[in-house]
């Protein structure tokens, strides 16, 4: 380690000494966590390597189809690796599928029918399918269409109530919503575990009602995916951990025969199916991005690790807390002042490799009843695997923050955050030195 001197490397990065010091010390005490965390996303890799072989993945796969997109070879293996990834009958994977909140909205329309009920067991569902859902009326929602909506809240203290499911399953339930990550509310996330409990209990009352899984920020966490607990569907982003930072776009829907096809005549059409769509020149990286993913995703879960205990010890609360286990890559900091909010955002945006030298300002976001302010250098925009923060500008002025396609990125962007808020006056200097 001689031949080279990181701490004039962070120095020349706009780090200075203490903060380097802090940072060093966090992360050495860190290293069994990372460790387990490294176990996991070996396993993973190995599952995702397997998929690609048993799949005969080969180059003729990363070519591509245009027009119809008919005998897209590399499209219709690229699904099968997915299927063999979630333990599913079959995959929809696509770059028609513009983003999470799509393959969403696709799942629940191509499988509910006017008439049907829709229930939520763990309350309100992510912003976005508030308006799909038709719960904040909108043109073309489930309600539009005369499919109703039941929700039932976790208890005061993160439990299933499962009184209130027993009471709100009955003969018009046809699909049952679950979402896996908290997204940016202040519940627990699921662990895949819970989720099987979950699903258990309605699937013994109701073995004919499908249980969809919205599975955003969670793939690749843990070593199963809700599939693997008896969920019918898993939904998510490639934007997100599936995609591994290379995907510019995509969605899927991983699960039963009957669910994808569904779901598959909605995306295109009656009677065509899965057989159009042609692919483009996207196939490269969706495979890499796959291929990725679980080193990826380990990253961002060390970066959020790191980032909790950095602040937690220096005071300030943390979503979840530094030693608890995690099951999605979101981490949320409280710092109660827009000082705190707005520097960490600077921070995060000054170590970005993409747009460094901008300085993110509050806005007043569609859909939001005050500013917020919004931090990311991306390589694919708005995309949430890189190392991204935002947070609304009122009281308590919790930054949401997630991703990292590298843990030395993550790591960097994290002490940029501690070095912005010093440099305002936010953390002082003694007190870096003094934990
Ligand atoms: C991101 C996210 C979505 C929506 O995905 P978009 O790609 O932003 O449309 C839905 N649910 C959860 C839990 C998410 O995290």
């Amino acid at each position: 380690m001689s031949e080279f001197n990181k701490a004039k490397m962070f120095e020349k990065m706009g780090i200075s000494a203490d903060v380097y010091e802090y940072g060093e010390m966090i992360c050495n005490s860190l290293k069994e966590r990372f460790e387990r965390i490294d176990q996991v996303a070996e396993y993973n890799q190995l599952k995702v390597i397997n998929a690609m072989q048993k799949a005969q993945v080969q180059e003729a796969c990363l070519m591509g189809t245009t027009g119809y997109g008919y005998n897209d070879l590399g499209r219709d293996t690229l699904e099968k690796v997915y299927a063999d990834i979630f333990h599913t009958e079959d995959a929809l994977v696509r770059p028609q599928i513009t983003c999470g909140t799509h393959a969403l909205a696709l799942a629940l329309m191509s499988n509910l029918r006017p008439g049907d009920e829709l229930l939520s067991p763990v309350g309100k569902p992510y912003d976005t399918l508030e308006e799909v859902i038709g719960i904040r009326p909108s043109k073309g929602s489930l309600a539009e269409y005369g499919i109703s909506y039941k929700q039932v809240d976790l208890l005061e203290d993160g439990g299933f109530d499962y009184d209130g499911i027993e009471k709100a399953l009955n003969s018009k339930t046809k699909l049952v919503t679950i979402q896996r990550s908290k997204g940016y509310q202040t519940r627990p996330t699921l662990s895949v575990e819970r989720i099987g409990e979950l699903i258990s209990f309605i699937k013994e009352r109701r073995p004919d009602v499908l249980v969809m899984v919205d599975n955003c920020y969670g793939e690749f966490v843990e070593t199963i995916e809700p599939t693997d607990v008896g969920a019918d569907m898993v939904v998510g982003s490639l934007i997100k951990n599936p995609g591994g930072g290379l995907a510019p776009i995509g969605g899927y829907i991983a699960g039963k025969k009957e669910c994808v096809e569904n779901a598959a005549y909605r995306l295109t059409s009656p009677g065509l199916g899965k057989e159009v769509g042609a692919s483009l020149g996207i196939l490269p990286q969706f495979y890499q991005g796959l291929f990725l993913a679980p080193i990826v995703v380990a990253s961002a879960l060390k970066g959020a690790i790191f980032a909790a205990n950095l602040y937690e010890r220096l005071g300030y609360s943390c979503l979840p807390n530094a030693t608890e286990d995690r099951f999605d890559i979101i981490q949320a900091i409280t710092f109660g002042t827009e000082d705190g909010l707005v520097g960490f955002c600077e921070g995060i945006q000054s170590g970005s490799p993409v747009d460094s030298f901008v300085t993110p300002e509050p806005w007043p976001m569609p859909g939001y009843d005050s500013n917020v302010i919004m931090a990311a250098g991306n390589f694919v925009s708005g995309s949430s695997i890189e190392l991204s923060a935002d947070g609304p500008l009122k009281p308590p002025y919790a930054v949401y923050f997630q991703g990292g396609l590298t843990f030395p990125h993550a790591k960097y962007g994290i002490l940029k955050t501690v070095q912005a808020l010093k440099d305002k006056g936010v953390i002082d200097t003694v007190n870096l030195k003094n934990k």
